[in-house]
């Protein structure tokens, strides 16, 4: 625990995200303070990420189960995520199932888990990933119905401008046939576009060699810019985190803004 920093044992934060890599590039370095600072955190997947690549193979799909499970393990551990759950919905058809559904069973971890602060995604899923945006609505529904005696809600948003930064950093040291992507995304522009303004920012720096880290535990979807950034050059191209207080949930502070506040 970091002297100075507030003392967040016995605190839990749950983040609700929709596939294994989410945590890593949204707030990896806001979870790996907390979990720093005492604080479990609970990570709740809706999807095991079974779709990359496209395919409906059943072989195929359950491989790449199997191995983003393990690679979201790996980048839990490097967090200091305490506990990682699945909600097993079907990656890529969050639109497609019944949101009730959804939003019903993130209720019931919520329940069960009692967290004093939920992260999830902000109406603009990151970069406008259908199925983040699914994520985003069931989780503030849920929130909402338990009402102000449940936990805060933060919306995690990406600092506009802040990945096209990092791709043209790094473009120099691609590969020749490399694509200049992040996580599959080849519009650097889309993260945080149009994105509100935070409410909240948490620079990160002094932990984000470790959330670099987790990102390239997730192998299978690691790439380009990722791959050849450097640890020195982590702080300075994932350090910031932005945050927007949702309008459902418990009212007043909560220990994130106390961690914010020491930076
Ligand atoms: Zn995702």
């Amino acid at each position: 625990m970091r002297s100075g920093a507030p003392d967040l044992t016995g605190r839990t934060l749950l983040a609700v995200f929709a596939h294994p890599d989410d945590e890593s590039i949204a707030c990896g370095g806001l979870l790996t303070l907390c979990a720093e600072q005492g604080a479990r955190v609970i990570l709740l997947c809706a999807t095991r990420g079974d779709h990359g690549g496209g395919t409906l193979d059943p072989d195929i799909t359950s491989a790449l189960r199997a191995l983003r499970t393990t690679e979201l393990a790996a980048a839990a551990a490097v967090l200091g995520i305490a506990d990682v759950q699945f909600l097993d919905y079907r990656d890529a058809y969050l639109q497609a199932t019944n949101w009730d559904l959804i939003s019903a069973d993130i209720e019931a971890v919520i329940v069960r888990e009692r967290p004093d602060v939920v992260v999830t995604f902000g109406e603009d899923g990151l970069y406008w990933h259908p199925d983040h945006i699914v994520v985003h609505h069931a989780t503030t529904d849920a929130v909402e119905r338990i009402g102000p005696s449940g936990p805060a809600l933060y919306y995690v948003t990406m600092p506009k401008g802040a990945i096209r930064t990092l791709v043209d950093t790094l473009r120099p040291r691609l590969a020749d046939g490399d694509v200049p992507q992040v996580l599959g995304v080849t519009d650097a522009d889309a993260f945080g576009v149009l994105a509100k303004p935070p409410t909240l920012v948490v620079d990160v720096g002094r932990v984000a060699a470790r959330k670099l880290a987790a990102l390239r535990c997730h192998r299978s979807q690691a790439d380009g810019p990722l791959l050849v950034m450097r640890d020195d050059e982590a702080a300075a191209l994932l350090g910031i985190e932005h945050f927007r207080r949702a309008p459902v949930g418990a009212e007043g502070d909560s220990f994130l803004d106390r961690l914010a506040a020491i930076g």
